[in-house]
Order: structure tokens, then sequence, then C-alpha cells
């Protein structure tokens, strides 16, 4: 049966502004008829009807940043390493969480013993209520650095050998950390950041070759210098880059994914969980320099994409309309924010049947009660989500 989204207000993602009095029709799951209310002819009787009058439809969001194999707060990474079957049901309960919240697609970019691409096909089969989910496998980072838990490599040969197995295991993409040594673990005369420019353009072409987008965790100077001058798809965090980086990541034509919500759910942790000072100072000054890189990046025309790092960074699932807050709040533009959510984040996932409301798309679409181009809170007013012309919340 069809379904009419009646005389709604429509933020349709492709760059038009809001209109209001317009008329969705979905069949079959995907987006049949778009138009003006009153050019709407066809028999009501049979279709389903949704009256959409004082409320915004807009597409299902995106988030490009998410780790359904943690629950976030202030222990996350220690949830990373509790028993798999624990992970495994928090996953799929922290997915359904995350499609309440109007993610409709997400890129799960890291999650121990590949959970996150038994997920996507248990949430592809219809098995579970989930976004659409694109995983990244296992994270990739050099020995001695990032987390434990991560696929560890120390040459050049085992970090193509662990690409080219991930691959294999069924990731939609490639993610790699760059980051300094963890303590105690740095070798005499070692590098800062022993997953260097060499390592990391090759790591670019070994994903590239087999057809793969490639994600870069740098959240420190040196790993955004780094970053910003490999190639990499998309920088995540990038909550230190410079001028001179930035305009790489236009040359390279690299999308910025902030993930603001890990410094402002630190900040909170830090004053009701009793963190020590320095990591109160550590959060405040990732909010620092995390404002001014976004806002740098987006006036310098950096691309960017909305990722909340739910899971991986304290932020919790569920959340999102937080993060679109955060990125207006430090000065970028509401309708930048909504393609960041949207049709941005499609292009860098490389979705081009989602995150826009056009004739023949998959109909990802939320429905709100107030327009979130005049004001970004609005996304936290849903009234319904469809997922594939179905309704899921
Ligand atoms: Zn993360």
């Amino acid at each position: 049966m069809s379904l009419l989204i009646d005389n709604v207000r429509l933020w349709d993602g492709t760059g038009s502004p809001t209109r209001a009095r317009m008329s969705v029709e979905v069949r079959d799951g995907r987006v049949f008829w778009v138009g003006p209310a009153a050019d709407w002819h066809r028999n009501r009787t049979s279709v389903r009807v949704i009256d959409g009058s004082a409320r915004t439809l807009i597409p299902g969001l995106m988030d490009c940043h998410v780790h359904y194999s943690s629950p976030g707060g202030p222990d996350w990474i220690a949830r990373f390493t509790d028993p798999l079957p624990e992970i495994s049901i928090r996953a799929v309960e922290l997915a359904e969480t995350s499609l309440r919240s109007g993610i409709t697609t997400a890129r799960d970019v890291g999650a121990p013993h590949a959970v996150n691409i038994r997920l996507a096909r248990a949430s592809k089969a219809g098995e579970i209520r989930a976004p659409t989910i694109h995983p990244a496998g296992t994270w990739i980072a050099h020995r001695g650095t990032y987390v434990p838990f991560a696929r560890l490599f120390g040459d050049a040969n085992e970090l193509r050998e662990a690409i080219r197995e991930e691959i294999e295991a069924g990731v939609s993409l490639v993610k790699v950390a760059l980051s300094g040594w963890n303590e105690g673990a740095r070798p005499k005369d070692a590098p800062d950041i022993p997953f260097d420019a060499r390592l990391l353009s090759l790591a670019v072409q070994e994903a590239h070759r087999a057809g793969y987008k490639i994600a870069c965790h740098a959240n420190d100077r040196e790993s955004c210098h780094i970053a910003a001058r490999s190639g990499v798809d998309s920088i995540e965090h990038g909550m230190f880059l410079e001028k001179e980086d930035v305009e790489a990541m236009v040359t390279n034509n690299t999308f910025l994914v902030p993930t603001m919500s890990v410094w402002d759910a630190m900040l909170y942790y830090a004053s009701v969980a009793d963190w020590p000072e320095n990591r109160r100072t550590r959060a405040e000054g990732l909010r620092e320099g995390s404002r001014k890189s976004v806002l740098m990046a987006s006036q310098m025309g950096v691309q960017i994409a909305l990722g909340t790092d739910a899971g991986g960074g304290a932020a919790r699932h569920g959340r999102i309309a937080r993060e679109a807050e955060l990125m207006a709040d430090c000065g970028m533009n509401v309708r930048d924010v909504l393609h960041a959510a949207t049709s941005r984040a499609a292009g860098l996932i490389g979705e081009n049947e989602r995150g826009t409301i056009e004739l023949g798309k998959i109909a990802d679409l939320v429905l709100l009660d107030a327009d979130p181009a005049e004001n970004i809170a609005a996304l936290r007013l849903i009234a319904a989500i469809y997922q594939g012309g179905k309704r899921v919340a």
C-alpha cells in the first residue's frame, strides 16, 4: 500500500529551502511522488494518509561515526572488552536506540570481534530494528599506540595484510587510527606518530585499489597534519586542524567528521563522575580545538559529515540532535549542519539512493514537529521515522 505524507513542510536535502504545503507519496519503499499538496489527485481511499500539517519532513539522518559495541559513558573504553555475549546483545539494543533518534543510516567505524559486520548483516536481513549499517570491521593501528583491542601492525607488510583481511571479512570501509605511543610503549628514538605519512599513503592505496574508502582517526596536531595530506576519504575527529591542513583537505577532497559530542560528553562526566583535573583540562582543550577546526573547515569549503562517536568516545547513543546543535553552536550555518547529517553524509558513505527526498530514492524519512532549518533543536521533536517506507518509530 502506498503512503501519503500530506500537507507537510518539506526540507528535502537537495539544497532547496524548506517548502510549505507539500506532499510526498511513498510506494514500494521508495519516493514515488513529490509536489505541492494541491497537485496530488489520486484516490485517497487507496493510500494511508499521514497528516503533515505544521510538521516538517526531512531525509533520514546519517551518523558517520558510531560504535554499537560500546554504550559510551564515563568508562567507554572498558566496555569494548566486556564479554562478547554482553557486547553482542547490547549492540542490537544500541542500534535500535540509534534508529529511534532518527538515524536511518550509520557507519560503525570500529568494533572488536567484527561485531559491526554481523550487526550490519542482521539489519540488512531485517532481523533487527537498526539503521542501515556500514561497518568498518576492526580499527587498524600501529602496535604500541591506540587501544589494545584494535588490529595492530608493525610494518608495511602487516599493514597491507590487515587491510586485505578486513576487506575479506566483509567491511564496507577501512578504518585506520593514527595516534602517539601509549604510555611506556615508545621504543628509543621512535617518531611521535609511528603510523607515518609513508605507511598511511600505503594504506590509502591499498584500500582504494580494492575499491574501498578509508577513514582515518586523527586527533592530535601531528596526526591531523599527516592525515590531511594523505588522501584518506575522511578525517575522524580532526580537533587540531591548522589552516594548511584544511587547505590540503579541500585539495584532496577529504571530508571532516567532527564528533563534537566527544568533548561535550567528557565535560559532563568530568563534573558528575569525579574525573581528575587533568582529564577535565584535556576535554576543555578538545573543545577549543574542535570548535575552531569545525568553523574553519566549514568556512574554507571542506565537506563536513556528521558523526557523534557514540559508544567510542564517552558520548551515548541516540543523541544525534546534540551533535547537530554543537555544530550549529560553533558557527556553522544550520542548513549546512542538516546537509552534514543527510546528503553530505550520503556522499561520504557512498549512498546514492539515500540522503535526499527525491523521486525514486529509498524512503528513509523523519517527520518532525518543527522545522530544523529554522532551529536545529527541532531534531529532538520526532513524530515518526520511516525506513524504506516502513514506519519504524
Ligand atoms: Zn570512534
